[in-house]
């Protein structure tokens, strides 16, 4: 230990915070010393530093607020809305601390985790088959926000998704890198919202930053080509015929959102690189065991295209790529499936080293 090195010290936020809510958003950067090639910079946006653990905790406080604003949702009205998870969990904080009953609509394969979390802010959680995908939620959330008059939240077509990004995500970003170049930002897609939020700002603030896309190689709809059937007022009505099940949950559901079609359409992303599953746990547990980070499948996702394009950068590039939610959402999970629970034969042996306190099998 390097004696003359002082203690670290803290000096707090220098405020008190008012609720819960107003500690959402301004997570940190952080860069990548063991990961990032000798050349190349890799900065990681944290988003499990939100309250309820996810980027989701954004959209979630964004769309009350809205529907607050426009008279849309009454005091005590119920909330509702289908989610793989994260909107959920994000939901739930927002609708506790401000008193909304809320039920969530979530398709049976998406982990346990998230199910429990839910119920566990006080959330109803509604279970879909998982043959019926994400649209099969998504149809039954519609069902019944129309027969209970229930306020349905829309992320995956409301302006209060990618607005958010906009005024929060993509602000911090240009903040935290003034001064510095950053010549990549990397992000999955699930609605939409991150990479339509940060592309309207950056396309127009940070004119020399790519906006890298990714999605799962073995669903690549954007990449596909093949456009989205949609209603007048924009829902998706048909799967898409591209979609297969993948391993990234939170991206990518079996039909193009309305908010990632304003991406498409203003090609708001300059790229799209495809990643695997397996490709994305590697990177995750890579990133938890070699940076001390830990995150989920999709950040995973995120960093292993940042690495391959690491491959290929002039020197001094600097890359950034958004880690969505925490490994802890996923401990029931393929994320998780590697990691023991009983003793191996090592740690056994470090066990019996000593006389005292032998577990006996
Ligand atoms: N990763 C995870 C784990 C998510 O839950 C989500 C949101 N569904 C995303 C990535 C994608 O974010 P967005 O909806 O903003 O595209």
């Amino acid at each position: 230990m390097d004696l003359n090195k002082k203690i670290r010290t803290t000096i707090g936020q220098g405020h008190l915070y008012d609720s819960v809510i107003e500690t959402i958003g301004n997570t940190p950067v952080i860069k990548l010393k063991n990961l990032s090639p000798k050349n190349v910079s890799i900065f990681v946006k944290a988003e499990f530093f939100n309250p309820a653990g996810s980027v989701k905790d954004r959209l979630a406080i964004n769309i009350i607020e809205e529907a607050e604003r426009k008279g849309i949702l009454k005091p005590g009205q119920t909330v509702i809305e289908a989610t793989s998870g994260n909107t959920g969990v994000g939901l739930a904080m927002v609708c506790a601390q401000k008193g909304y009953p809320l039920v969530i609509v979530m398709a049976e394969s998406f982990s346990v985790e998230r199910r429990k979390l839910m119920r566990m802010y006080g959330a109803k959680v509604i279970l879909t088959p998982k043959e019926e995908k994400g649209l099969g939620m998504y149809k039954k959330a519609i069902e019944l926000a129309k027969l209970n008059n229930w306020f349905l939240a829309s992320q995956f077509e409301t302006s209060a998704n990618a607005d958010i990004h906009q005024y929060t995500t993509a602000q911090e970003i240009i903040n935290d890198f003034k001064g510095t170049n950053l010549d990549y930002i990397v992000t999955g897609y699930g609605t939409g919202g991150t990479v339509t939020g940060i592309g309207r700002e950056i396309k127009s603030k940070l004119k020399d930053t790519k906006i890298i896309l990714s999605e799962p190689e073995n669903a690549s709809l954007l990449l596909s080509g093949v456009e989205q059937e949609r209603s007048s007022d924009g829902y998706a009505e048909k799967s898409h015929s591209a979609f297969q099940p993948h391993l990234i949950q939170g991206w990518t559901p079996d039909f193009i959102p309305l908010v990632i079609q304003e991406s498409i359409d203003e090609k708001l992303y300059d790229d799209i690189i495809p990643i695997s599953g397996p490709e994305s746990i590697a990177a995750s547990i890579k990133l938890a065991q070699k940076e001390g980070i830990l995150t989920g499948i999709s950040g995973g996702g995120t960093l292993a295209v940042a690495l391959k394009l690491a491959k290929t950068s002039k020197d001094g590039t600097v890359i950034l790529a958004m880690l969505p939610d925490t490994g802890e959402r996923y401990l029931s999970t393929m994320l998780f499936e590697n990691i023991a629970e009983e003793m191996n034969e090592e740690e056994i042996s470090i066990m019996k080293s000593t006389p005292g306190f032998h577990l006996k099998n």
